[in-house]
Order: structure tokens, then C-alpha cells, then sequence
């Protein structure tokens, strides 16, 4: 029953390849299917005047209107309880799933036995890219309550060929417990959970992290793991790899992003079940999808069944690392996340991600704590901005206003930009469920 660990076949194509053997036909037989079926596309493109027949042609593709999210959850609240995007009939329902509802009102995913099968596809590539295969043991501390991340991604695990022990979130004491115990060589969680962890074992057990013996951190959920400081520093404490294991959206596709032992950036594993276009999403023009190139991840759907999405809005914002075959042997693209959409700026006409000033102010790592706002006093166009930071604990003043003059130094250098630093105490910038606001309004 075991499908191949490694389909070259797929994995191993280029993008150009990938596009032009896979996602061509899958393209143009998926339009044609929801144009065809989908009352919630059929309206939506009628509405705005399209012929569905000529929808449906995928040189047409490219000019259809986005799908945004809003949409999705104002379909599913005036035709509950899945709105009409549901392009199947009940009993071909096999399993439902929510979103964490993290940026808005949760949606409801229902999800075909096929559909399942392209997020355990796609969920293995990951997962068996991250290094998790046949030998390794998983504790999964995700949220198994209708969440993706916990079921989903714990028969992913199972199927790059781990042996999974389904532990849920909370009850950290007895966890603690089970890996002494159990002694898993990896744990599936998000990296502040690491913490947390961390400070139970010394407090409860007076224990160091790196005695329970675990080898690797699957990663994901929550950013970071990206900055090497706070990789390092995971690493250092647990003495594990830390791995940047499943990015992905639930209401698209689980998995489709994780780093392989190169740590070049993630590896897209959507071939042939996930389109990605790439557009600038202040003008919503395409971007091409090559090196260096920044923009928001737009993504379609291939295989979807039972909530086919066309041209669907991510409001993730990432940096195509590159598209050349990688050593570990896969081809695709390479990307990173960047931030959300929603935090680009565009000041002087250049458009800014606060993932550009992270990058700076870790530089003064033992100065400052990372934590860091944009401020912006007035309305668009900008040509300044404020930056606020915030200071570890113990740092004596001089070195502070030092480290924040030679910051806003290298912002003109690498940025061109001129901003007015000011340094806040420790605990300054918190922000609520330690979710800091990266870009602060104030007009
Ligand atoms: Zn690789």
C-alpha cells in the first residue's frame, strides 16, 4: 500500500517542466470541471459579465477576477454550512476540517477522499524533504481539534514514513513525560511551543532540554524559524536540527513549503496538485515567477474537489529564491515567506517589507530584543517612516542610542531610507498574544 517515498518524476521536473507537462492539462480540465459545476464560480463570473464558456479556456485564465477569502466566508454564512463554492454532493464528503480562523471568521473545509489524498501527497513530499522517514519517531503537539495541522499533518507524517505518536496540544507536564519516557528523535509543534517547554522542564523536572534525547524539530504555524538567530538558539538549547517543515494554508492545500537539509529556502511540493502565480499585490499585476522576484502567492487549485479554488488570493507575501535544481535533487522553485501582504509599504515608490527591517534589527541582536514597529504618521504616499525598537533588559543607555544610530545608518545604506529610530524598554513592543503589530498606522 506504501506509495514510493521519492517520485523523481514529479519532485525532480523544473518549474518551466512542471507548468508546461503538469499544470497545463490539470489546469485547463479543472476549469472546464468548475465552470462546468461550481454555482459559486458560475455566479461570481457571470456577475461580471463572463461568458462561462469562455471562462473556461485557459488562455483566458490569467484575466479571470481573484477569489479572496471575505468572499469565501460571506458564501458560507448565507449558504451554510458550506456555502456554494461546495462542488460536490454530501455523501462524496469524506472528512471536515475548519480553518484556525486567524485572520477573520473561521471556514468550514469539507474534503473528498481525493482531496485528502493530494494533502497526504503533498503533506509526505514535505514532511520526507524535512529529513522524516522510516525510523524516526514524531511526537505531534499540533491542535487536533478540527484543525488541520493536528490530523492532517499527523497521516502526512505517517506517510513519509514516521511512526507518529498523536499527542494534541496541552497537558505539557505529562508530554514532557511521555518523551522521556518514549524518547521520540523528533517533535512536530511551533517553535514558541519549544519554549514553553523549555522553562516547564527546568522548573517541574530540573532537567536541560537537550537531555530528552530529541534530534529534530518540525517546524511551522508561526514565523521565525527563518531568522538564524532564533533557529540557532532552538538548536543550541534542545540540540536538535530545527526544520521549517510545513508551510501551507488549510483552506488550499496543508503542506506545500518545507526546507531540505540545504536549508535554501523552502521547497513548493504542490507539483500537479497546486498552481502558484505571483503578482504585486499594491497593482495586482503577474510577476514573474524567477529568482529574486517578491510578490504575493496566488494559488489555484488543480485537483480540488470538493472546494475548488481559482485564482485565489494568499496575502502571503514571498521572495522566489531560485528555480535551479537544488543538491538534494528536487527541482520546482525555492522560496521564502516574507510577511503578509498587507504589512508591504511602499515608500518613495519602493515597496518595503518589514521582513527587510527584521533582517536589520536582528543585527543588533545584543542590543535590541528583535521586536520592532513601523510607524507611519500619515497617509500614502511615504517617503519616511518612524521605527520603533525595543531594548533587552540591561543594556546601559549610550550603547543603546549608539546601536540605534548605526541601525538607521544601515537602513540608508541597504534601504535608502531615512527613519526616525526610537528605542522603547523592555516589554515595550508586546503586543497582544505576543502578536506585534509590524506596521502601526497612525493616521
Ligand atoms: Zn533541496
Amino acid at each position: 500500500m506504501q506509495p514510493s517515498l521519492w517520485r523523481p518524476e514529479v519532485e525532480a521536473l523544473s518549474w518551466a517542466e512542471t507548468l508546461e507537462s503538469l499544470h497545463a492539462p490539470l489546469l485547463a480540465r479543472q476549469l472546464e470541471r468548475v465552470l462546468g459545476i461550481s454555482r459559486f464560480y458560475r455566479d461570481k463570473l457571470s456577475q461580471v459579465g463572463w461568458d462561462l464558456a469562455e471562462a473556461a479556456r485557459p488562455e483566458n485564465f490569467f484575466h479571470l477576477p481573484f477569489t479572496d477569502k471575505p468572499e469565501i466566508i460571506q458564501d458560507q454564512s448565507q449558504c451554510p454550512p458550506f456555502g456554494r463554492l461546495l462542488a460536490v454532493e454530501m455523501p462524496q464528503v469524506s472528512r471536515v476540517h475548519r480553518t484556525s480562523g486567524s485572520s477573520g471568521r473561521p471556514v468550514l473545509l469539507a474534503l473528498t477522499p481525493s482531496d485528502l489524498e493530494a494533502n497526504l501527497e503533498s503533506g509526505a513530499r514535505a514532511f520526507r524533504c524535512a529529513g522524516v522517514g522510516p525510523g524516526e519517531v514524531v511526537v505531534h503537539c499540533l491542535n487536533y481539534s478540527m484543525w488541520m495541522g493536528g490530523l492532517s499533518d499527523h497521516l502526512a507524517l505517517e506517510r513519509a514514513g514516521a511512526a507518529v505518536v498523536p499527542f494534541g496540544v496541552g497537558n505539557s507536564k505529562q508530554l514532557l513525560e511521555v518523551i522521556s519516557f518514549l524518547r521520540p528523535t523528533a517533535i512536530s509543534c511551533t517553535p514558541s511551543y519549544m519554549d514553553r517547554l523549555a522553562t516547564l522542564l527546568r522548573q517541574e523536572f530540573q532537567r536541560e532540554p537537550r537531555e530528552l534525547g530529541l534530534k529534530m524539530g518540525l517546524f511551522g504555524g508561526e514565523p521565525g524559524i527563518q531568522i538564524p538567530e532564533r533557529r540557532q538558539q532552538l538548536e543550541d538549547t534542545w540540540g536538535i536540527q530545527a526544520v521549517d517543515a510545513n508551510y501551507g494554508m488549510s483552506d488550499v492545500l496543508s503542506i506545500f513549503g518545507s526546507e531540505c537539509a540545504c536549508r535554501q529556502g523552502l521547497h513548493f511540493h504542490g507539483a500537479g496538485i497546486l498552481h502558484v502565480e505571483l503578482i504585486d499585490p499594491s497593482s495586482q499585476r503577474t510577476l514573474e515567477l524567477a529568482p529574486g522576484a517578491v510578490g504575493e502567492m496566488v494559488l489555484t487549485s488543480l485537483v480540488s474537489q470538493a472546494q475548488p479554488l481559482l485564482r485565489y488570493r494568499s496575502h502571503d507575501l514571498v521572495k522566489i529564491l531560485g528555480t535551479d535544481a537544488c543538491a538534494c535533487g528536487r527541482g520546482g522553485f525555492r522560496f521564502r515567506v516574507m510577511g503578509r501582504s498587507d504589512e508591504m509599504i511602499v515608500i518613495k515608490g519602493i515597496n518595503l517589507y518589514p521582513d527587510a527591517v527584521a533582517e536589520m534589527v536582528v543585527e543588533f541582536a545584543d542590543t535590541f530584543s528583535g521586536l520592532f514597529q513601523i510607524v507611519l504618521t500619515s497617509p500614502p504616499p511615504h517617503s519616511e517612516i518612524g521605527l520603533r525598537v525595543e531594548a533587552r533588559p540591561g543594556v546601559p543607555q549610550d550603547q543603546l542610542s549608539g546601536a540605534a544610530g548605526r541601525l538607521a545608518q544601515r537602513m540608508r545604506q541597504k534601504l535608502g531610507l531615512r527613519p526616525e529610530v526610537s528605542v522603547l524598554g523592555p516589554g515595550g513592543i508586546a503586543g497582544e498574544d505576543n502578536k506585534t503589530r509590524r506596521v502601526v498606522r497612525q493616521y
